[in-house]
């Protein structure tokens, strides 16, 4: 349904493209390190480490960010988790009542949730059985109102990836959005598709520090994605949107890459130990391959498996209402210990 060329003065809603953002005081006056006294934003002026405003712009981690993954501060957002990022791409995008997106199922379920906040139709195309999108399927639904479609690749909580072939048709076919979710792209041996922004224009990419960054408790998510698209989300995200602590705490830790390889190395190999592992247990019948730092796994059945390792103390995922997901547990992978744990356990339900 090529109709006609990404437009992202037809994309966006117009209220958004005609609106003057807030600017706050910390946007009018840009410090630039050398000693000023500050009398422009009505803080408490005795110093606490936190008692001033942040960086609405995060200048200082998204410049390490832009560095590390190769694109322009002018293509990052940044969020208060992935969760804020989603949401702004709905208020941004999608007129409520007339507008309408696409998801995928199985797959994360906070896409529905942010489209049934903004009064958003959402349409569902499922995956094929080996859990991949059904491209054919997913342009066949595309409507003049489609404005964005959601993939998440790796897949939660399938934990596969998503074809490049797939991908890329959905990409050239479908001229509003795609957003790509990767928030287990560190988990996987496939390329992001942050590379491939400058190529698409319609191409959103989310990640978060949730996952393999270990930064779950502090919310940070990000959306890279054309300077037009960044435009538009900063316009429209509330000024300090991601906290002094957070920012402070994000710098920290995405600096430190050889530590976060190592825990991701980590996991890896317990991911293939559990995976392994499940192989033995007699009511598993079916063990997805993963991309991710979660193993699907379909078993006899999955509400009793369940509540049988709660109470040995043991919290999984039910997944099992979830369409193509019957009778599926998903395990996050832990620690060493918590996995023999937790293989422990199976053995002797
Ligand atoms: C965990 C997860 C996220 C992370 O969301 P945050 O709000 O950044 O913590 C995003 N997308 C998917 C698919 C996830 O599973």
């Amino acid at each position: 349904m090529k109709t006609k060329q990404f437009d992202i003065k037809q994309l966006a809603r117009e209220s958004i493209l005609r609106l003057k953002p807030y600017s706050s005081a910390r946007d009018e006056y840009v410090s630039d390190g050398s000693k000023m006294i500050f009398l422009d934003a009505n803080e408490n002026p005795f110093e606490n480490g936190v008692n001033r405003y942040p960086d609405p712009q995060q200048r200082n981690l998204k410049k390490v960010l832009a560095e590390q993954k190769g694109v322009s501060i002018n293509n990052v957002l940044l969020g208060n988790g992935s969760d804020e990022v989603l949401d702004l791409i709905f208020r941004a995008f999608c007129e409520p009542k007339i507008d309408n997106i696409i998801t995928l199922p199985p797959t994360y379920g906070m896409y529905k949730v942010l489209a049934n906040i903004n009064n958003v139709a959402e349409q569902e195309v499922l995956l094929t059985k080996s859990f991949q999108p059904n491209v054919e399927a997913v342009l066949e639904a595309v409507n003049q109102n489609t404005k964005i479609i959601f993939l998440c690749s790796p897949n939660n909580p399938t934990g596969n990836s998503f074809s490049i072939k797939n991908i890329t048709q959905i990409l050239k076919e479908f001229n509003g959005l795609v957003v790509i979710d990767e928030a287990y792209i560190d988990f996987s041996d496939k390329e992001s598709w942050l590379k491939k922004i400058k190529e698409y224009p319609n191409l959103v990419v989310t990640q978060t520090l949730s996952k393999a960054y270990g930064l779950a408790g502090i919310r940070l998510g990000i959306c890279y994605g054309s300077e037009e698209v960044i435009d538009i989300l900063n316009k429209i995200k509330p000024p300090y949107n991601v906290n002094e602590l957070t920012q402070k705490r994000a710098l920290e830790r995405v600096v430190n890459q050889d530590q976060i390889k190592l825990e991701v190395s980590e996991i890896l190999r317990e991911r293939k130990n559990l995976s392994e592992a499940l192989r033995d247990i007699s009511f598993v019948n079916e063990i997805y391959e993963s991309d991710a730092n979660f193993i699907l796994v379909k078993v006899d059945n999955a509400s009793k498996r369940y509540n049988q390792l709660l109470e040995k103390g043991i919290v999984i995922r039910n997944r099992s209402t979830q369409p193509l997901c019957e009778n599926t547990l998903r395990f996050t992978v832990g620690t060493d210990e918590e996995n023999k744990i937790l293989i422990e356990a199976l053995k002797n339900l």
